[in-house]
Formats: C-alpha cells, structure tokens, sequence
C-alpha cells in the first residue's frame, strides 16, 4: 500500500509541464527581489500621480507593476477614499450592480500535504477525514439546488488518491445530473466551479470535457522563503513552480476561465497583491486572457492549527479593505471573490470596493448540507471556521437592500462567452448587457422558487428597476426579454440569452 501511494506521488508532479513555462534564463515570474525593490522605490507617490494612475484603472486598464507599487504606497486617507470610490465604479461600470453568488461543497477532507495554516493537513490527527460516496454527493446538490436554490458550486477536493482526476468527474458529473423537484418544475446546479490541487494538462482536458466552470487554485503566498516555510518540501504541495504553473497548464488544456488568489496573512499583504498582479499579466501576455477571478481569502483559525494565531503577517480590518481596493483598481476587468470567511459586518462593507461574487448560505464540513445533523460549525470537521453562516435569503435581501441584484445566471459559459471573448466584453462594458438580462430573468426564478416573504417584497422593488433600465439602455432586445421575463414568471425555467 506504502509503495503505490508514493508511485501516485511521484508520477504527479510533470517537470516538463513547468520547465516550458519559464523564462528563457530559467527564472519564473515572480522576481521576489525585484517585487520588493518596486513597493521599497516608490514611497511617498505625488498625490497627482496617483490620480493619473486611478484615472487608467477607471479606463480598465490593468495596471504596470510600478503603477500598483505607487498606489501600494498611498499614505494620505482622503487619497485611500478616492481609489476606494474608483474601485467601486470600476465594478459598476464593468458588471453593473450584479453579485453572483454561489456556495462551496467539500467533497474530500483526506490531504496528503501537511500546510501549516490549513486544519485538513496531513499531521492534524484531531480532524474527521472522509470521501463523500456519489449518493451523498446527490443529497447535497438535492439541499443546495433544491432547497436554498443555489445555481453554482465551488466543489472542493483535497488532494488525495482518493480524491484524483476519476473520482472529480463521477462527481462533476452527478452534480451537474441532479434535477431536484421544486414547486416549479425542478432546479439544477448550472455551473460546478472547481477548487483542487494543480492537475497535469491531460486531467484537466478531461475536467473541461465534462464542463468545468472555473478552476480555481490559490498560490497560498507568492514569496517563495514564506512559501517554503508553510508547505514542508516532502509534500507535493511543497513544489512552489508546479502550483505557479496551474493556470497555464489549465489555459492550454482548453479551460478558459481560470481563478487565482492569494491567502492573506501568510507573508506582506503588499507584496503578494504585486505578485497577483505579475500572474494576471503574464496570463495576459501569453494566453491573452487574465484570471477570470481573483480571490483574497484571509487567514482564519482552523481546528488545532496554532499557526494562524501566531503569523507575522495577520491582516488587520483596515488593511483587508486596502487589499479588495488595490485588486479592483489593478485588474479592472477580473471577477472578485469575497468569501464568508468574512463576518456579515465585513461583507457588507466591503461590498462596494469592487466585490463582483459572494457565496452564502455556506457550510465546509464534510456532508453539512444534508448528511450531517449536528451543529452548524464543528472544528474538527471542517478545513477552518467561516465568519458568516447567513442562509442565501438573507444575503440576497441584504444585496437588495444595498441596490444590488443577486445573480443566478450561469449563462455565459454555457454560451461561449468565456476567456478572451468575455475578456473583451468586460473590457468593453458589452457584458454587462447579456448579464443585466440574465440576472433578472435568473432572479425572477429564484425569487418565486425560493424567497421567503420578506426578501421577495425587497426584490420586487430590484426587478421594477431593473425593467426601466432595460428598457432605456437595451431598447433593441427589450421585447424579446420582455417575453422570457414573462414566461419564466408563469413558470418556464432555465432561460437565457
Ligand atoms: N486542497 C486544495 C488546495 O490546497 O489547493 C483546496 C483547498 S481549500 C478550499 C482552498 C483554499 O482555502 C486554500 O487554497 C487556502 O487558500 C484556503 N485556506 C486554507 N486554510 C485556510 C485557513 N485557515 N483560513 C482561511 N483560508 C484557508
Ligand atoms: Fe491539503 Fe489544501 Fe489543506 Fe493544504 S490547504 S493541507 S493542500 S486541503
């Protein structure tokens, strides 16, 4: 058993899915030295500077690593208000007053690697592992898309030999196959996001086959010395240039919509916002698409991990709200995702700087969703403890309350309009107009499949609104939406444009 677990282990790690990447001196694209020169020479930014500089993130221009290292270090809050109030406006000129939401399914806990910070790592004895089996895989989807109502996943594996390339297509594949019954007719999850370790080319052709949304994998912390300090070198995780290289193996097996992210807390917040912005440009420079997403997930405690206590690096509040502006105002164009890592307080507030997706009603322990009755968070059951456990209702009313729409479309990747085409949509500003009609077609659904009371009266209100603007800045498509909006309204479902 020893010996094939480690011939699992050993044939992962292609060497020649990496070397062909890099740099022709060898190097990859993350100078640390040079990261840190950048954030050290450009102290004391002329406040004009920085107005010039936020004028281009306004244009969704990505910003040069020299432009974020200036605005890296404004000092002057008033500035700090200013880049806070462009943030936002980048986000309503780019996706409008749409969030998507979303809600993370656990499908594995077993973990070959031993990550300081994360309470699933190999040497953590105290937490319950386990592999959900395909039928309770389906009684989730039946709670999640059945129930609350939700129309997108982000599954989550940990990396095991369990948990390898076959078994993320049996369960893509149920997930995507679970029609639960709903008063009208049935609900469906649409879109199945995926968080898993780095996958060579070849598993990931077949994760696109079978209609991967995005792939999603975080670098964790991009200063190398940190990065080898949190993932012990006899892991597989311990291999920094495998992990760096996903995106790009993942882009050239056909998956357009790739997530990158960050775990904040590990090393300086500054350096690795610089660091997220050289892989957004280097996706750019050889793919000619940029991270569908980033993420900025924030250290949290886990079930007897110490280290996340003790990190140098912790975030402070303020700093976290610096951290979601500078991503807005350096990838303009790039989805966002904040997590319910957050507290309800920290959400809310951080909504307007930029935020594009947000899940809820969100549960990590293994089998939460249905399998498990217990309460609602266990430690030692889940990877680490979320901050806001609000149920989808909740944070839709709360969206609703704040001028948002909720949106449940998922229409653009069944549509084609992923990588560069979406690139140049959101470039553009065009995206905003498919997804405005989807978003309210896909909220009309939800709040007649799913909305308590309350929430469905604050959402009338959205919908009401969201007709006239349709009506006056889309008079081309109006009837034809008209005509969708109706016939979902008496009961059709899963229309889109
Ligand atoms: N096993 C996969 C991997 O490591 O790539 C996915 C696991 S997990 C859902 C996804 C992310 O959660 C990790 O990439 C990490 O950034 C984050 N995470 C791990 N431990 C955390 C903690 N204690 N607090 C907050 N986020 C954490
Ligand atoms: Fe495993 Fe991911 Fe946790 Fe690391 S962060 S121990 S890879 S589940």
């Amino acid at each position: 058993m020893g010996t094939k677990k480690k011939s699992w282990k050993e044939e992962r790690i292609r060497r020649d899915q990496i070397d062909k990447y890099l740099n022709a001196d060898g190097s990859d694209f993350i100078n640390d030295v040079l990261i840190e020169s950048q954030i050290r020479d450009n102290v004391n930014p002329d406040p004009q500077k920085v107005r010039d500089i936020i004028a281009k993130s306004m244009a969704v221009e990505t910003l040069s690593p020299q432009e974020a290292a200036t605005l890296l270090n404004v000092e002057d809050p008033q500035l700090w208000k200013e880049m806070e109030e462009a943030a936002g406006l980048i986000k309503q000129k780019v996706y409008d007053n749409r969030i998507v939401t979303f809600a993370p399914l656990y499908l594995s806990t077993s973990c070959v690697n031993n990550c300081l910070y994360c309470g699933l790592r190999s040497d953590n004895q105290s937490v319950t592992r386990g592999i959900l089996s395909i039928d309770e895989v389906k009684r989730e989807i039946e709670v999640l898309a059945g129930t609350i109502g939700h129309k997108r996943l982000i599954i989550v594996y940990g990396e095991h030999p369990q948990s390898d390339v076959d078994y993320m297509a049996e369960t893509m594949e149920a997930i995507y196959g679970v029609k639960a019954k709903v008063k009208n007719g049935y609900s469906s999850i649409r879109r199945v996001n995926v968080n898993a370790a780095p996958l060579p080319i070849e598993y990931l052709s077949r994760l696109n086959q079978i209609g991967i949304g995005t792939y999603q994998v975080f670098q964790e912390t991009y200063h190398k010395k940190t990065y080898s300090t949190v993932h012990p070198s006899n892991t597989l995780k311990g291999d920094y240039r495998w992990r760096l290289y996903c995106m790009h193996r993942a882009l050239e097996a056909g998956i357009d919509d790739v997530g990158i992210g960050a775990l904040f807390g590990l090393y300086e917040w500054k350096f690795e916002v610089m660091a997220l912005l050289y892989h957004a440009i280097e996706l750019e420079t050889k793919f000619g698409i940029g991270p569908h997403t980033i993420s900025f997930p924030r250290l949290e405690p886990a079930d007897n991990t110490p280290f996340n206590q003790s990190s140098a690096h912790r975030v402070s509040d303020e700093d976290f709200r610096k951290i979601v502006t500078m991503i807005r105002l350096a990838v303009p164009y790039t989805g966002m995702i904040l997590t319910a890592r957050e507290n309800a307080q920290m959400r809310k507030s951080l909504i307007p700087c930029g935020v594009t997706q947000t899940d809820a009603s969100s549960k990590i322990g293994l089998g939460a969703y249905n399998s498990y009755d217990g309460p609602e968070q266990v430690a030692n059951r889940q990877q680490f403890i979320l901050g806001d456990t609000r149920s989808l209702d909740e944070v839709v009313r709360e969206l609703a309350l704040m001028g948002h729409i909720t949106s449940f479309c998922t229409a653009g990747y069944r549509c084609g309009r992923t990588g560069q085409c979406i690139m140049d949509l959101l470039r553009t500003g065009a995206e905003g107009k498919f997804c405005k009609l989807n978003a309210v077609i896909t909220y009309r659904e939800w709040l007649d499949d799913f909305a308590s009371e309350e929430t469905k009266s604050v959402g009338e209100q959205i919908i009401k609104n969201e007709i006239e603007e349709v009506k006056c800045t889309n008079p081309k498509v109006f009837e034809m939406f008209m005509d969708y909006y109706r016939r979902t309204a008496e009961g059709e479902r899963d229309l889109y444009f």
